[in-house]
């Protein structure tokens, strides 16, 4: 049997967790879901999962390769002493087991050979068509857990969600400054875009970490995105590589981001930043 952790059962990524077991035991998948009564308690839920596992011994446990998914099976590998592979696209039961897994922000697929039983697997998102046949999660109460939620703050992001823009305009350390982003908010404004930026940007404190866009930020497919200053490497890329189209302004004609850019401004953004914007108005007239 193949148990899967259901984050939430109307969710994609679930169904495509379903899919996934089914692969490994096509007959017996198990799910469940947690009821946390809404508090975040990743340690929480592990602890009734991992009580699950003891009961059943399921042959593998398997879970959406969303930010939840990977947090709750890495406290259930932790508490139980167990393997975890995150990211899964497809495995191979076996003992060991071998699978696929994407690493480096999606730029490599390793092979590997899991030995302990059961495997912790996470699917690494839309890497497997989700089931249309899922099934309807079995709801269990978590246990208790350590972390407790002191505080809810609501994100200081006004405007267009980055993960959802159609344009983004993101700025990176050519930027120069905090104030320096002004040019990319007025162009972001202009064209109803989101303001991202680069981990130069975020370490140095210029803007805050919901703005990253990359391996360890955001991860991006609008129809435009615009990298103002930024030079390219791979785990900025590895956040955007799903734009469609991606224009770069930057002085340094070496720049690696030129390679991947389908319009390239060889300048500084000081001055093509605001002149587009410019140019914009006057079309719009005004
Ligand atoms: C484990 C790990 C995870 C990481 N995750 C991320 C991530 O999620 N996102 C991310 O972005 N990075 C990430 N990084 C950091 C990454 O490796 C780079 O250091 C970072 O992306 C560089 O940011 P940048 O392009 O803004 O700065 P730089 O590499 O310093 O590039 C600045 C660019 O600005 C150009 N420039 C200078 N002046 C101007 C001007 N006036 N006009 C226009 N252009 C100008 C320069 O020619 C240069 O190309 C990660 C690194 C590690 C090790």
């Amino acid at each position: 049997m193949v148990l899967v952790f259901a984050e939430r059962s109307d969710d994609e990524l679930y169904r495509q967790a379903v899919a996934f077991a089914r692969g490994l035991a096509p007959d017996t998948v198990q799910a469940v879901e947690i009821d946390d009564g809404g508090a975040y308690s990743p340690d929480g839920a592990a602890a009734a999962l991992a009580n699950l596992i003891r009961e059943r011994t399921p042959g593998a446990v398997v879970a959406p390769g969303s930010e939840r998914g990977n947090e709750v099976l890495a406290h259930v590998a932790a508490q139980l002493d167990l393997p975890m592979a995150a990211n899964c696209v497809s495995a191979t039961p076996g003992d060991p087991l071998t699978l696929t897994r994407v690493r480096w922000g999606g730029s490599l697929l390793e092979e590997a050979r899991l030995h302990g039983s059961p495997p912790l697997l996470t699917v690494a998102p839309h890497a497997v068509a989700a089931d249309p046949d899922w099934i309807v999660p079995e709801l269990i109460p978590a246990a208790a857990g350590r972390v407790k939620v002191s505080e809810r703050v609501t994100s200081t992001t006004a405007g267009v969600s980055l993960a959802d823009a159609d344009v983004v305009v993101s700025g990176g350390r050519g930027v120069g400054s905090a104030e320096g982003f002004a040019v990319i908010e007025e162009l972001a404004e202009l064209l109803h875009a989101a303001v991202g930026c680069s981990r130069a940007v975020t370490s140095a404190g210029w803007r805050p970490h919901t703005d990253q866009v990359g391996q360890t930020g955001t991860k991006i497919a609008p129809s435009l995105y615009i990298a103002c200053g930024i030079s390219g490497a791979t785990q900025h890329m590895a956040g955007c590589k799903g734009a469609k189209k991606l224009l770069a302004i930057n002085p340094d004609r070496e720049a690696s981001i030129f390679a991947s850019a389908d319009y390239a401004v060889i300048g500084d953004l000081h001055e093509v930043v605001p002149a587009i914007s410019a140019e914009i108005r006057s079309k719009r007239g005004g």
